[in-house]
């Protein structure tokens, strides 16, 4: 929908990757001058597709960073046209299975469809039905809570106290007594005893399942859907990448411009605006050239190399400084000679395909939340693998496993940035450990292409490493996702905005903060 006051208005966005491009989708619909520059030579930011295999002579795509689909809201799909732009969301089947010590496994608590029904769907030693029937009723507490946050997502004035009302009002107590206050394993305490399920449930947040906070992350997780089927997750045709390109096609078809290959060196600010963004390639845009500036990039790197030390608020220089993200992650690609075979996936005849995951002990989780923040690896890596080859052969002859190490320190001891040579160590250790289940697994590799805190801080630019620029506890969650004395999106400078996942609602690939953000610049410029 056409603004008359919109069709003037300049919008300069630093980044590409898919909140920049959704807000620029919104902004270029309602008639906004809009122009991306972005550092890499391609949009799409941590949801990006490459082909790092080229130098052993295989073509295979991956989805770099982000890999699985689901969060990206259904609101944003229809509104941007995504599924015209070429947007083709798949469910495997089946969709998830949690691998255990022993043989054990669990399958996905979340909805699927089209199950097999003729492999049982859990295996675990000792279950009894009051085992059962707690983990059911977790879980359909956990998707109840979803369904109810959901819709807070696109409302940024949602505090911490309003989520706990509405917990309350539909009935949630346990859940909004445990949701900003309790773990993930102290709400299990009070459904079930079983040490295996709550090992299993402790890979449904992205936290640590001991730790305030994580009870957030699991409810977060159940808000995705794929196909309008909630709670699933599921993968693209084509990568992940063809998000943020249909989200570009999007952008594009209403006017807007996205410059690759532009970095942003710095901002200068004057009189408390910004007066000028300045380019790596000696480029400048001046005051006249923009009416609003939005960086998609994380705090740290906007305010720590664009902005600069000196011109930073005292404020904001002390909330950096005190809440540097500690704990990051990885993804690990592996290119193979040939398919491998998981041995508790054999003893079931499962097909390998969907997302595979291992499982730590409760007892390990609890000791490497401890650990990890302090620069020491994890005990025992928890895994998230895929085939992606196996549902979509448009990305691979070749096979390829993909595998997100859930939690890595962000910095390693004494304070020390990753190198190349930790990468290495990085990926020997997911080897060893999925040799708990494929022991020639390291044979099989031809060639491997790491995503480490290393890449994260180097090429893709997040300075802070964090997944969602910034952690999703409750030290970050909802009125407390904003920049310290700001409401959401709001930076100290008049015209300038923060527009990517560390704000307001949560990260992942939702599309949700380029919406909100474009719904408030829209506001302001309507005024
Ligand atoms: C290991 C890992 C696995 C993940 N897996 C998933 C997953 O499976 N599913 C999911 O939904 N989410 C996943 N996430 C989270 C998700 O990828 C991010 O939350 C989301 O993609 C961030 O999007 P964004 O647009 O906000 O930021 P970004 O993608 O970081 O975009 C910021 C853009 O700004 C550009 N930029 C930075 N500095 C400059 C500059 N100076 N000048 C110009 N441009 C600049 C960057 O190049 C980048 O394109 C994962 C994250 C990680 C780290």
């Amino acid at each position: 929908m056409r603004d008359q006051k919109l069709d003037r208005a300049k919008i300069a966005i630093i980044g590409a990757g898919q909140s920049a491009l959704s807000c620029a989708a919104y902004l270029a619909r309602a008639g906004a001058k809009v122009d991306l520059y972005e550092k890499q030579e391609r949009a799409g930011g941590l949801c990006i597709n490459e082909t790092p295999f080229k130098r052993v002579g295989s073509d295979a795509i991956v989805s770099s960073v982000a890999s699985y689909y689901g969060m990206l809201r259904q609101e944003v799909i229809d509104e941007l046209e995504l599924y015209k732009h070429g947007l083709q969301p798949y469910l495997s089947n089946p969709i998830e299975i949690v691998l255990l010590d022993n043989d054990q496994y669990v399958f996905t608590p979340r909805e699927a469809p089209d199950q097999d029904e003729s492999v049982p769907r859990v295996k675990i030693d000792g279950l009894d039905d009051k085992q059962i029937e707690g983990w059911q009723a977790f879980w359909t507490d956990i998707q109840k809570a979803a369904s109810i946050i959901y819709p807070l997502y696109f409302d940024s004035t949602t505090t911490q106290k309003r989520v706990k009302e509405v917990l309350i009002d539909h009935n949630l107590p346990k859940i909004a007594d445990a949701i900003f206050d309790k773990s993930l394993e102290q709400l299990l305490d009070q459904y079930l005893s079983n040490p295996a399920y709550k090992a299993v449930a402790a890979t449904c947040t992205p936290g640590f399942a001991n730790l305030v906070g994580s009870v957030f992350g699991c409810i977060h997780h159940g808000t995705a859907s794929t196909l309008e089927i909630f709670g699933a997750w599921g993968q693209v045709r084509g990568g992940m990448g063809q998000v943020t390109q249909a989200m570009q096609r999007s952008a594009e078809a209403h006017g807007a411009r996205v410059h690759p290959g532009k970095a942003v060196k710095k901002i200068q600010i004057q009189n408390g605006r910004v007066e000028a963004v300045l380019f790596e390639d000696g480029q400048r845009l001046d005051a006249a050239d923009f009416d609003y500036v939005l960086a998609s990039q994380d705090i740290y790197n906007l305010f720590e190399n664009l902005i600069g030390f000196d011109e930073m608020p005292g404020d904001i220089k002390d909330y950096l400084s005190a809440n540097r993200p500690s704990v990051s992650a990885a993804k690990l690609h592996f290119l193979l000679s040939e398919m491998p075979v998981f041995k508790t996936l054999a003893a079931i005849k499962h097909n390998h395909k969907g997302v595979i995951v291992m499982a730590p002990s409760m007892e390990s989780v609890r000791k490497d939340s401890q650990a990890v923040p302090k620069g020491s690896m994890p005990l025992e890596l928890m895994l998230t693998m895929a085939f992606p080859h196996l549902d979509d052969e448009t990305l691979s002859r070749d096979v390829v496993l993909t595998v997100d190490v859930h939690y890595l320190p962000a910095r390693l001891e004494g304070g020390r940035k990753w190198t190349d040579d930790d990468d290495k160590a990085l990926q020997q250790a997911v080897l060893q450990r999925i040799s708990q289940q494929c022991p020639e697994i390291g044979a099989l590799v031809r060639d491997c292409y790491v995503v480490s805190p290393n890449a994260l801080a180097g090429r893709f630019a997040v300075a802070s490493t964090s997944c969602w620029h910034m952690p999703m506890t409750p030290a970050f969650l909802f009125e407390k996702r904003a920049l310290p004395g700001c409401a959401p999106y709001q930076t100290p400078y008049a015209n300038l905005y923060t527009i990517g996942s560390g704000n307001y609602p949560a990260g992942n690939v939702t599309g949700c903060t380029g919406r909100n953000a474009a719904s408030l610049i829209m506001e302001k410029l309507q005024k």
